[in-house]
């Protein structure tokens, strides 16, 4: 029987396991889970968390309620991988394996921007998400008991303004009325900016609903700066080059969302062939030259025949490659061959808080209510493909 070992509990090695479901109920393989929490958690819902608008509960599934009693969970964190062995180093435990799946997610990249790492807080998980909220409410707590008012104290500001950047800042209009609410604080007085070094706002949306994304934040007073190179961190701002004039923006609450790489396993793995954190895979999603090795999700860099680029990591893609990786398994063990991985873009929809979105999704483009219901049923989608039906309805709360 064979031995797969699948790490990480996100999209990517779920669908994996989720496509391999019939296979080990019928005795072929033998499978094991490796998760450094006891949860999985839905990443593309972390901004809200972040904002305080979701708890964690909202987005964690625990492990153990949708896993096969024949599945071996192991809740530990992967710190090596030996492929010359075939063994996985744990915290704690080796683990041999015929075949490997690596879906060990992103982690925060700040291009060595200095003071970056130590003074902002990154959106990576719900632990890192949580501290966002905690660091915001108690500096609106501290502005309201304070008898010097410091502004800084309720002032946001957001390095990065791609999806998860304006998201978030789409979760602040909220939070800040919740927080103005709870702590009595003239709303006009906060002040929240988004960043980038970018000229353009969601280039992967047409200008007018890029536009429409920006008004929505600029009429909720929140400012978007785009053009503008972040140089540096301190605890209480950000150091920007805009026009090649030098400005500082200043506020308690520093959040970075410019840069994800893949996990920091893959570069000491594979220190030839991967390149901050993600490798570009053969067209079958292997490894080059170590074929029981499958990467999936924000490891993986896949490059399609004829392209020059690989497809921008997302939820979306974790979940197919993690589908088309538990395919690949099953055809192998029956002696089958399987065609090239191809992904099926089927879009990308922008959440402006709960009711409004932008979309570009099935050929179509569109904005409002009906885009922001667009995004909670993928969401769902994404979380069936995980898990099953009755876990993606619960999560999802699009009833
Ligand atoms: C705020 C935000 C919004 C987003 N919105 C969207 C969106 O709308 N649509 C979209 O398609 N994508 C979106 N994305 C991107 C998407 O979330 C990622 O591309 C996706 O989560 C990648 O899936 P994955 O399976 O590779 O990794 P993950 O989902 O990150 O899962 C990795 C798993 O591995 C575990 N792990 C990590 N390291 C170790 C270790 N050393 N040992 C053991 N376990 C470990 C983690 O705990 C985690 O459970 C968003 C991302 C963010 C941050």
């Amino acid at each position: 029987m064979k031995n797969v070992v699948i790490l990480g509990a996100g999209y990517g090695g779920l669908t994996a396991l989720k496509g391999l479901k019939k296979v080990i109920k019928e005795g072929k393989v033998k499978v094991t889970l490796v998760n450094k929490n006891s949860y999985h958690y839905d990443t593309v819902n972390l901004h809200e968390l972040s904002a305080g608008n979701i708890k964690r509960e909202d987005i964690c599934i625990e492990i153990k309620d949708i896993l096969a009693e024949t599945v071996n969970f192991v809740q530990d964190e992967v710190i090596k991988i030996d492929t010359d062995k075939k063994i996985v180093y744990t915290k704690q435990q080796e683990l041999d394996y015929d075949l490997l799946v690596v879906g060990l997610g992103f982690e925060t990249q700040t291009f060595g921007i200095e003071g970056m790492l130590e003074n902002a807080l990154p959106i990576t998980d719900v632990n890192a998400a949580e501290k966002i909220f905690y660091r915001l409410e108690s500096n609106f707590k501290k502005y309201a008991e304070s008898e010097e008012k410091d502004i800084k104290d309720i002032s946001v500001v957001v390095g990065g303004t791609g999806l998860a950047g304006i998201e978030f800042l789409a979760e602040l209009v909220e939070t800040r009325k919740e927080l103005c609410n709870k702590y009595g604080i003239d709303e006009k007085l906060v002040k929240i900016y988004g960043l980038d070094a970018a000229p353009v706002l969601l280039p992967m949306f047409d200008k007018a609903y890029s536009d429409y994304a920006r008004k929505f934040l600029e009429d909720r007073g929140i400012e978007i700066i785009l053009g503008a190179g972040i140089k540096g961190a301190t605890s209480d701002r950000f150091v920007v080059e805009i026009d090649g004039e030098r400005r500082e923006l200043l506020a308690s609450t520093l959040v970075w969302t410019a840069g994800v790489k893949g996990s920091r396993i893959m570069d000491a793995t594979f220190p030839e062939l991967s390149k901050n954190g993600r490798l570009v895979t053969t067209q079958q999603l292997t490894v080059p030259g170590l074929e029981d090795i499958y990467i999936v999700g924000d490891c993986a860099a896949f490059i399609e025949e004829g392209q020059e680029r690989p497809y921008p990591t997302t939820a979306q893609i974790a979940c197919q490659m993690g589908t088309y990786t538990a395919k690949h398994i099953v055809n192998r063990l029956e002696g089958n061959s399987t065609p090239n991985f191809k992904y099926i873009n089927r879009g990308v929809v922008c959440s402006l808080g709960s009711k409004d979105a932008i979309a570009s999704a099935m050929g179509l483009k569109y904005k409002g209510f009906l885009a922001a219901k667009t995004k909670k049923a993928i969401e769902a989608k994404a979380i069936n493909e995980c898990t099953n039906i009755k876990t993606a309805i619960r999560n999802q709360r699009i009833f």
